[in-house]
């Protein structure tokens, strides 16, 4: 098993698990250089074979086939695509299914990706949520399409993301933020310390997932601090590890 994180969310009436989700890193894979080893994105110049295999691999983490997988083609918005079936979806941040049998995954290198389901209500979603997608709610989005789909209780996986201590930004991007959500998502999102911005996405999915009713289990790594994870920050030419959720 070369995840760096798994599990099962809810119980199917024969006690067979309802929703299996699995989070992974560099280990495990077939890119080489900067890519090294599980890179699953195929927009940052890793070779087309090997992402394709790295993604089959990834796949088998909840028992699928690679054309079993719809992956997002994020574009930090906060628009949520409905799908039936794998597939690339472009310009969604947040992917919603109410299918047996079909994976969703979201793809990141520094930014937040997280897992949610009802597995009772037959209900999985998978988001891609950086800053920009928390100030735009796509996490809240994601939640709505879900409840429209017939999600009750909702639980979620926060998945690795960069600490606040390692993102340092600009004071217009707190800013901005500080304008966008209510204070009490933005006061842990933003902090200012000695005259520096940072940025605790991971603190702010939390706190907009809380806000929602939804508990969540994080798998509390730094991207940028720890060598088995793909970091943006740290090393620009790297690739993207995945969070995948299947019902
Ligand atoms: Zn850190």
């Amino acid at each position: 098993m070369f995840a760096i994180a798994s599990g099962a969310l809810g119980q199917n009436p024969d006690g067979s698990s309802a929703a299996l989700w699995a989070a992974t890193g560099r280990a495990g894979g077939s890119s080489i250089g900067a890519y090294r080893s599980l890179n699953l994105a195929e927009y940052v110049g890793d070779d087309a074979g090997a992402v394709a295999e790295n993604r089959r691999r990834t796949a088998g983490l909840v028992g699928l086939e690679s054309s079993d997988v719809a992956v997002m083609g994020a574009t930090h918005g906060a628009a949520v695509g409905v799908v039936s079936a794998g597939g690339t979806v472009p310009g969604v941040d947040a992917l919603v299914t109410d299918s047996q049998g079909v994976a969703l995954l979201a793809l990141a290198a520094d930014c937040v990706p997280l897992v949610l389901a009802d597995p009772g209500a037959g209900v999985i979603a998978a988001v891609h949520c950086g800053w920009r997608g928390l100030g735009a709610g796509v996490v809240g989005a994601a939640v709505a399409t879900m409840r429209e789909l017939g999600a009750v209780a909702i639980e979620a996986v926060v998945g690795p993301a960069i600490c606040a201590r390692c993102y340092p930004v600009p004071a217009e991007r707190t800013a901005s933020l500080r304008q966008a959500l209510p204070s009490q998502i933005s006061d842990v999102a933003c902090i200012e310390r000695s005259g520096t911005s940072f940025i605790d996405v991971r603190a702010g999915v939390s706190a907009q997932l809380a806000a929602l009713g939804i508990a969540a289990l994080n798998v509390d790594v730094c991207t940028n601090e720890s060598t088995d994870l793909f970091s943006y920050r740290r090393d620009t030419v790297t690739g993207r590890q995945g969070m995948i959720i299947r019902q």
